[in-house]
């Protein structure tokens, strides 16, 4: 058998999602951040379709090589910047522009000699993750100055809370930072997606999107279609089996679910060796033919099973979608107690990827 389970990302659903990302900050460059694989999309052929970005965020120098070695010729940063100075080489020569948020980097710059970088600092305005505290960043930034290692420094902070609107920690962040305006700075950057879209206070030089060029809403209790984003992904399978079970019949591994009648039960290939998650509960829809269709039982490596009796004309073959076009990869995300992030990272490579343009 060969195996229908695949994943279609459609490119034009990207560009126009990069549209509406610079509809949100006209006055902004965007930095489109493709870490993680393009968020599991595919990191070169995303950053081919976005050719209309600004620059590149990445999160380590192999991720930066693959662009470079495909022509990318933007600026891509390195958010998670260096650890030893023999990284250096590499940033040189791929002409990468790393983020400093420690300084135990500027140190390892201070100490080796080579030609003068663009850079970013970052600013830990209160994520408490990665950055450099605000009263310490002026210090920080005179000595990058004076360094012969650096031709140019950008300044940088990011959000912890801008999924949820309603918490104004993120207005404190800002506050924060804006401490920070009197540096003499190239340009500064806040923004991600959820800054973009629902913090106007958040707008800087640099805007940062990342989940919401891939069609996710990064808001919680909410999907991208609100923001007039479209999925980029859209995950098939198809229906290997169809077969009819009597009352009380356990369906799956650990029999969690009966059937309350007698009953037909398709089964999907597609699994959580696919990348599907396997703690979604019973219920959770897919689309067959269109419509929304409930998972039976638990969901196994290779197959998962549905409730068809509501598709009494099913048949062996019928295309399933899991999530993408139709149904909004964040429902299945809230079913499996995760985020949208997560699941489209996670497709794993025995899935094939074809791109389209429509
Ligand atoms: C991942 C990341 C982003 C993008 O975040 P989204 O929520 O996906 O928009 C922006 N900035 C930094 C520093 C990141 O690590």
């Amino acid at each position: 058998m060969t195996r229908a389970t695949r994943a279609t990302i459609n490119l034009r659903a990207l560009q126009h999602n990069l549209t509406i990302a610079r509809q949100h900050a006209p006055g902004s460059r965007l930095m489109a951040i493709i870490k993680a694989n393009g968020y599991g999309h595919g990191m070169v052929e995303v950053a081919q379709a976005l050719d209309d970005a600004d620059a590149f965020g990445v999160a380590s120098i192999d991720e930066a090589i693959s662009l470079r070695e495909a022509g990318i010729p933007q600026a891509v940063v390195l958010l998670e910047g260096f650890v030893r100075a023999d990284e250096l080489r590499l940033i040189d020569g791929y002409q990468l522009q790393p983020v400093i948020h420690h300084p135990d980097q500027i140190a390892i710059l201070e100490q080796t000699p080579g030609p003068a970088l663009d850079l970013w600092l970052k600013v830990d305005t209160g994520m408490h993750r990665l950055g450099i505290a605000p009263q310490e960043t002026p210090a920080m930034l005179t000595r990058l100055l004076n360094c012969p290692r650096v031709a140019s420094v950008r300044l940088m902070t990011h959000l912890a809370n801008a999924d949820d609107r309603e918490d104004d920690y993120t207005l404190e962040q800002i506050r924060r930072f804006e401490t920070l305006d009197d540096l003499s700075v190239t340009a500064r950057s806040i923004a991600n997606s959820a800054g973009l879209l629902g913090w106007s206070q958040s707008k800087s030089d640099w805007a940062r999107p990342g989940i919401m060029l891939y069609g996710a809403s990064p808001f919680i209790n909410s999907v991208g279609e609100q923001q007039d984003l479209q999925p980029v992904m859209t995950l098939r399978s198809q229906l290997i089996a169809v077969n009819r079970h009597g009352t009380g019949e356990p369906i799956g591994y650990g029999g969690s679910w009966r059937c309350p009648e007698a009953m037909p039960v398709g089964v999907v290939a597609i699994g959580y060796g696919d990348g599907y998650p396997r703690h979604v509960p019973s219920g959770t829809p897919v689309l067959l033919g269109g419509k929304r269709v409930p998972i039976v039982g638990r969901v196994s490596m290779d197959m998962l099973c549905l409730d068809l009796r509501e598709c009494p004309d099913a048949t062996i073959g019928d295309e399933v979608i899991l999530w993408g076009e139709g149904l909004p990869v964040e429902e299945i995300a809230t079913a499996a107690g995760t985020i949208a992030y997560e699941l489209l990272c996670k497709v794993t490579s025995r899935v094939d990827f074809e791109y389209v343009h429509h």
